[in-house]
């Protein structure tokens, strides 16, 4: 069983979670929009997807310094490349699209559905185009925009050392100018995702680095783009010196890059000297959105792979059944498919919103959608990646013994999906984020502001009163008041001064938060879909969406409580962890 892209479910998410229908008009119908999908789920289905085995058992042996990718992915990123996927939400002036990131979102579901480690590549290229687009001289953006909004070429981003990792205030890389506007770049760097690879002829590094005499610390950091091949057609001063043999993602090189053997790799400065870290967190809330939508494709995936074993495997009686039943007919299994089922459109909700935030940033909402998508931006890709793994460790547990072995498939999502609350900041990173830079936003209104558009959507449906939501309505009601508990602790340890207090209940603060975030998603979907039955629509989905939404409210939601509890409570652990974890 491979990916079939759940069209229908994205548009319906799309239209009814993340408000697409306001962002309509005659330059993008729905129609279009229907169209995009459809086209991208054809080559998500049918040409990414079927590569995404082969990947795993290939790897990406480095032979000479030179990567080989799989059998069949130099072509299939030429097909995808020549679709004009690549730059599908990019400026028009560099060659893209200009379509709203919310539309570009449902397509990176798509093709990390397929395959995360396709997957990634274009990633880290978006990554490169945003940082480049936005502080990049004119005469960067001219040579390299377009080329890489194209895909002709794809970038990589160059942060992590091994003593710098969460932590890139340690890094120890070195640039020095030349003194014609060109920098010499020494140093190494370690887990280069697609930092060598067949795919392409050039490869553009982003590398941060730090210049001599530069203050210690995050304030001396600096970001320059070291081009593999320079624009004089020569080979730049940097090499591929190693390769990780990883627990899944196995279809994407991770690098170990050796910049300056031979004196120096030649590169040009990204914004300011100094200001590198500033330049990397301009692009942080589209990466990290985009780490999250790897989250949702992954879990989609394991789902749909276990909804179909689990119809075809017959073992024992359900109740009242006359011979062997499909497992699927079997309580326990049903509570495994739902649970994996509504996570995973809970995280697509969540997803879908913060990019449509972030579009909506460019527009006159401006820096309140900035914020909303600032604050939305760690959940979206912790509560998107934990969950994953969540989802995918179930799917093997459907699967039996069938899932721990290799041949379904199930292992592999399991492996490919544990890597996503790693990198780009564990999600640990990200839970501290969330606490101490994103609630503290605007005096604490935009995490308020927040709390109330939830709170609407829990007061329309106790006011739809429907017996099909069953205790929908007030468990959401009760989920809330949970996570305004919550914040409100959060935020008056933050102004007494009280960091670690705060910091000891991130984790659990941010669950809480997905939780009643993604709870709040499918109950707009539900409420959509309960409209769209009345209006006399027949399609059975929508029922679907309304059991789905109970189905989490009323097993799921439950722990928003308890969340609370440990966020208000259990801090303490701090005092005595010393003593805990002894001996
Ligand atoms: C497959 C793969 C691909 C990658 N791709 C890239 C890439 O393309 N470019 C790149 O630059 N890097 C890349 N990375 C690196 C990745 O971003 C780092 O591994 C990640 O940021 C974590 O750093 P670390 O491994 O040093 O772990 P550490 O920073 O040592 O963290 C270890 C643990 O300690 C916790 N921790 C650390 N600091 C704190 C703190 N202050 N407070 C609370 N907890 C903390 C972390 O949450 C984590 O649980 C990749 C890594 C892998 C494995």
């Amino acid at each position: 069983m491979t990916y079939r892209a759940p069209v229908s479910e994205m548009l319906f998410a799309l239209r009814h979670v993340a408000g697409l229908d306001a962002t309509l008009g005659e330059a993008l119908t729905l129609d279009d929009v229907r169209t995009i999908l459809d086209e991208a789920a054809r080559v998500a289905d049918g040409v990414i997807a079927p590569l995404n085995r082969v990947g795993d058992r290939h790897g990406t042996p480095l032979t000479d310094g030179a990567i080989t990718t799989a059998p069949g992915w130099r072509e299939a990123y030429r097909t995808w490349t020549e679709g004009g996927w690549n730059g599908l939400s990019a400026d028009p002036d560099h060659g893209g699209q200009g379509l709203p990131l919310l539309l570009n979102a449902a397509c990176t579901e798509m093709w990390n559905a397929a395959s995360i480690a396709f997957g990634l590549c274009p990633l880290l290229t978006a990554g490169g185009i945003e940082a480049l687009a936005q502080h990049g001289s004119e005469d960067l953006k001219a040579r390299y925009l377009g080329k890489l909004v194209s895909g002709e070429w794809t970038a990589t981003m160059n942060l992590t050392e091994p003593q710098a990792g969460s932590d890139l205030a340690l890094l120890r890389s070195r640039a020095e100018p030349v003194g014609d506007g060109r920098y010499r770049i020494v140093g190494a760097k370690i887990y280069i995702t697609y930092g060598e690879h067949d795919l392409t002829d050039n490869i553009v590094h982003l590398v941060l680095a730090r210049l001599k005499d530069a203050p210690a610390g995050t304030r001396g950091i600096s970001l320059f783009l070291v081009p593999k091949i320079l624009p004089d057609g020569s080979r730049n001063d940097l090499r591929c010196s190693g390769l990780e043999h990883k627990l899944g993602i196995h279809g994407s090189p991770t690098c170990s890059m050796a910049f300056g053997d031979a004196g120096g790799a030649i590169g040009w400065l990204i914004g300011e000297e100094n200001r590198g870290l500033a330049c990397m967190f301009t692009m942080m809330n589209s990466a990290r959105l985009n780490v999250g939508l790897q989250g949702v494709g992954i879990a989609e995936r394991a789902t749909q792979a276990s909804l179909t074993y689990a119809r075809e495997r017959r073992q024992g009686k359900a109740p009242g059944a006359q011979g062997p039943s499909a497992i699927v007919a079997h309580a326990d299994v049903q509570r495994m498919l739902l649970t994996m089922k509504a996570y995973t459109a809970a995280a697509r909700g969540i997803c879908y919103l913060t990019a449509a935030a972030l579009d909506a940033a460019k527009g006159p909402e401006g820096q309140g959608a900035h914020d909303r998508a600032s604050l939305l931006t760690p959940v979206a890709k912790a509560f998107s990646t934990d969950i994953a793994n969540e989802v995918t460790s179930l799917g093997v547990q459907v699967h039996g013994g069938m899932g721990f072995v290799e041949e379904t498939g199930a292992a592999q999502h399991m492996r490919d999906a544990r890597i996503l609350g790693i990198y780009e900041g564990t999600n640990g990173i990200q839970a501290i984020d969330l606490v101490s830079r994103k609630l503290p936003l605007q005096g604490g209104a935009t995490v308020r502001a927040q709390i109330a558009s939830l709170r609407r959507v829990a007061e329309g449906l106790l006011k739809d009163a429907d017996p099909a939501y069953g205790h929908l309505g007030a468990r959401l009601r009760a989920g809330i008041e949970s996570l305004d508990r919550a914040t409100s602790f959060q935020l008056a340890a933050l102004a007494s001064n009280r960091p670690e207090t705060a910091l000891a209940g991130a984790t659990p603060y941010l669950r809480l938060f997905g939780l009643v975030q993604g709870a709040a998603c499918l109950a707009r979907e539900a409420r959509a879909a309960r409209a769209a039955l009345q209006a006399g629509e027949t399609d059975p989905a929508h029922a679907g969406r309304i059991a789905l939404a109970r189905f989490f409210a009323e097993n799921e939601l439950t722990a928003a409580s308890g969340l609370a509890d440990s966020v208000i409570d259990g801090g303490g652990f701090t005092e005595t962890a010393a003593l805990a974890l002894a001996g």
